[in-house]
């Protein structure tokens, strides 16, 4: 997809992070945005930011089918077509230190629905609309390093990043068999500076788990703090996934420039 001038951008997880560089991103090529969220008005924030375009925000929980399919009916409502979906929504459930046994079945539900099935129910309510169209069309599918190469981070957080790898190659493989103009782009980023790693002081209720909300020592908040000061900022991950959906290419993904002697404790905290 090379052309994006008028053309509309559905982002989930819109109102933070990643998300909303993209919607920054999309604006800048001038399409109109659907700003997608949970948190709907942090998505209202980065709407009312972007300038020269229609921007439509959204409140959408992504575990939510109805919500998505919502979602797919604003938007085709609001612009007529869908040209380039976001499946971008992530949480890291669950703290980064527990055994894989560990984690409570309400960690890997949310970890599953928010990070699995926010991909899903997207691909559900968006692809048949785009095939039926007929028209170019390009998806963009958030996974992580965590979901590709094995670390002691947060498993409910890798083992659904993994399913999001395995869903996406199907989504490409279905799409390519069918010869549909829609291409489809995995971004897996490494460390990128973003509010992730707060979600559990935003959501204390979906983190108070059975077996005790995780808490983090000052050592590890100050090691994040060294982390990012490294990482890959949102916009460079934004114009790498660009970068991505204009050359057409499957896999993308951002690499850290970690300090090294931050990077050999690093896997504590990814
Ligand atoms: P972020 O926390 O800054 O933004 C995530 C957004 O998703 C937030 O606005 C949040 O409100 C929204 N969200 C959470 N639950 C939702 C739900 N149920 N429905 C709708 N929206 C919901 O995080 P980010 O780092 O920008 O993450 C974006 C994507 O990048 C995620 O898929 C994440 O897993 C992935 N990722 C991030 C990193 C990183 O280092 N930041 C690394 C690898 C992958």
């Amino acid at each position: 997809m090379r052309e994006f001038k008028g053309k509309c951008a559905v982002i989930t997880g819109a109102g933070s992070g990643i998300g909303a560089a993209l919607a920054r991103r999309a604006a800048a090529e001038g399409m109109n945005v659907v700003l997608a969220d949970i948190a709907e008005d942090q998505a209202r924030a980065v709407g009312d930011s972007l300038a020269g375009v229609e921007a439509l925000v959204v409140r959408c929980d992504v575990t939510e089918e109805a919500n998505v399919n919502a979602l797919a009916d604003a938007a085709y409502d609001r612009f007529g077509s869908v040209d380039l979906l976001c499946n971008n929504a992530g949480i890291v459930p669950g703290g980064r230190h527990r055994k894989a046994w560990e984690y409570s079945v309400a960690d890997w539900d949310w970890s599953l629905g928010v990070n699995l099935y926010g991909v899903v129910h997207g691909m559900r309510a968006f692809v048949p609309r785009m095939i039926e169209a007929g028209r170019p069309a390009h998806i963009l599918n958030t996974a992580s390093v965590a979901g590709v190469v094995s670390g002691s981070g947060s498993v409910c957080y890798g083992a659904a990043k993994h399913a999001v790898v395995r869903a996406t190659e199907g989504l490409y493989a279905g799409l390519k068999e069918m010869g549909a103009p829609i291409g489809v782009t995995m971004l897996s980023p490494g460390l990128v500076a973003t509010g992730i790693y707060d979600a559990e002081k935003r959501r204390p209720d979906r983190f108070a788990s059975p077996e005790g909300a995780p808490t983090e020592s000052a050592e590890l908040e100050q090691m994040r703090e060294e982390l990012y000061r490294n990482a890959t900022t949102p916009e460079e991950a934004a114009d790498i996934a660009f970068q991505g959906i204009i050359d057409n290419q499957f896999y993308v993904f951002t690499t850290t420039a970690f300090d090294p002697a931050v990077a050999s404790r690093a896997e504590d905290i990814l």
